[in-house]
């Protein structure tokens, strides 16, 4: 009578994450359901081939990126799934925006909830920190067997010490530590989220015209660090209508900025395209609201505002007469890897080819291969687990009992 683990996708891999935990009656958990990131076209979206299908499962989303959950349309109607509500949030508005709505309805859980039953087992979300919002790690519970799965985690964000907090207080007894690794094989040190918002600080000083900068309107931790940058540096932060509408539905409750009479260094760039987008989907009162900490493109042809910039918003920039000059500067706040793609190097050479000052400010989402250690170690787990990595073979030194595993093969835990 023991439980079994089937880790479906990510022993070999970053993302499309499926990890399976089966128990004796034969109820199981899914945790996360994620799309591969660098598969084939058309075979991204598709269900790991060993996870079955017709037989009851509830699922849980560890946090709102796509390489955790973007195979869920996939799954039966009848699997509940359960992720944040913030995450939930998040999830949703892709689908709402492309007019493919997810169909699916979630069940959710917020950072103060504790532990709940589902079925046999015990889940206790545990809040980290990470560069989605609202992500959590799992503890599944089960006659005396805990099982931590780490989903996406860091421990240099702005919510560091959630992370401390879990080391130093750790839940004991883990009989099976399903950890990420995306940043073994690297050696470089991470830097913390303060130390960029030090560097955006140094770059708006010393550029006299505009910022442009282009994030993930969902990496809520970096507009925070823009947005105190160009508050530090009197500098209005102006970002689009998605990201607005990503701050609306996720600062409730919580400091992080958004459009409202509280935070008067943002505003809202309405553009053409966008206020056409939200038109479409009947959010007039969104954008009204908007309006109301909104300015159009053309006060952005001159001036000192640091502006969000994406491949999508040159077309409407361009339009209104914005042209980066010899003045102004660039920052690509992404992961570097993304400029071999079309779009994100549209941004860059729109700027680089006017002259303007080029920068790369950026912090990585995840652990460094040296907090990856001291968490396990932390935690002190009797195995681990790899997965979210492909550097898990050559660099497993110091995770103690590592136990690799194919995508498929299942485990029994006793
Ligand atoms: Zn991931
Ligand atoms: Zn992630």
């Amino acid at each position: 009578m023991s439980l079994v683990l089937t880790v479906h996708r990510g022993t070999h891999q970053i993302g499309g994450t499926c990890v399976e935990i089966q128990h004796p009656s034969g109820e199981r958990l899914i945790l996360d359901a994620g799309r591969q990131l660098d598969a084939p076209e058309g075979a991204n979206d598709a269900v790991p081939s060993s996870l079955d299908l017709n037989r009851p499962a509830t699922v849980l989303i560890s946090h709102p990126h796509q390489d955790h959950w973007g195979v869920i349309g996939q799954l039966p109607v009848s699997w509940p799934i359960l992720t944040g509500s913030k995450s939930a949030q998040l999830i949703a508005i892709p689908g709402e925006l492309s007019r493919r709505p997810l169909m699916r309805t979630f069940k959710t859980w917020d950072s103060r909830t504790g532990c709940f039953p589902v079925g046999p087992f015990t889940v206790t979300p545990i809040l980290t920190d990470h560069s989605a919002f609202d992500a959590y790690m799992l503890l599944i519970e089960w006659d005396g067997k805990r099982i931590l799965y780490t989903g996406d985690f860091r421990r240099h964000g702005r919510k560091s010490i959630l992370v401390d907090r879990i080391m130093t207080n750790p839940p004991g007894n883990i009989d099976v530590l399903i950890i990420e690794g995306t940043n073994l094989g690297t050696d470089k040190p991470v830097k913390t989220e303060q130390q960029i918002e030090e560097e955006f600080v140094a770059l708006f000083n010393g550029t006299k015209g505009r910022v442009f900068v282009s994030w993930a309107g969902q990496n809520i931790d970096r507009t925070v660090t823009l947005y105190r940058a160009a508050r530090r540096t009197s500098r209005t932060l102006v970002i689009d209508l998605y990201t607005a509408d990503v701050l609306d539905r996720v600062s409730g409750g919580t400091g992080v900025p958004r459009a409202d009479k509280h935070f008067s260094n943002l505003k809202v760039v309405i553009t053409k395209r966008l206020r056409s987008v939200y038109g479409e989907l009947g959010r007039e009162n969104f954008i009204e609201r908007m309006a109301g900490f909104g300015l159009s493109a053309r006060n952005l042809v001159s001036g000192r505002h640091v502006i969000m910039l994406r491949h999508a918003l040159i077309p409407d920039y361009e339009r209104c007469g914005i042209e980066p000059n010899a003045e102004d500067a660039y920052s690509f706040s992404m992961w570097q890897g993304y400029l071999s793609e079309t779009c994100h190097r549209a941004a860059l050479e729109w700027c680089q080819t006017r002259g303007s000052k080029i920068a790369h400010i950026h912090t990585s989402g995840h652990a460094s291969p040296a907090d990856l250690r001291a968490f396990t170690k932390a935690l002190m787990p009797k195995v681990v687990i790899p997965v979210h990595g492909n550097g898990w073979d050559e660099y497993a030194d110091g995770f103690g009992n590592v136990k690799r595993l194919c995508d498929g093969e299942q485990y029994p835990i006793d």
